[in-house]
């Protein structure tokens, strides 16, 4: 099981089939909650995200 991420907006945890922004600071946000504040990296499930960037690679459940 992923770990759990808080959209830092509104708060709620990402399912893992939400689409979601990630952003050059590598925060991750809902698109209604993106806020434009630093340039937008990606978009792609949370899961996808969680899967594609090494540095997500911890919330990833232990081998
Ligand atoms: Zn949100």
């Amino acid at each position: 099981m992923i770990k759990q991420v808080h959209c830092p907006i509104c708060h709620t945890v990402f399912n893992l089939h939400d689409r979601v922004i990630l952003d050059t600071m590598n925060t991750l946000y809902h698109p209604d909650c993106y806020d434009y504040l630093f340039e937008k990296k990606d978009v792609d499930t949370f899961q996808a995200m969680v899967e594609k960037y090494d540095f997500f690679h911890d919330l990833l459940p232990a081998h």
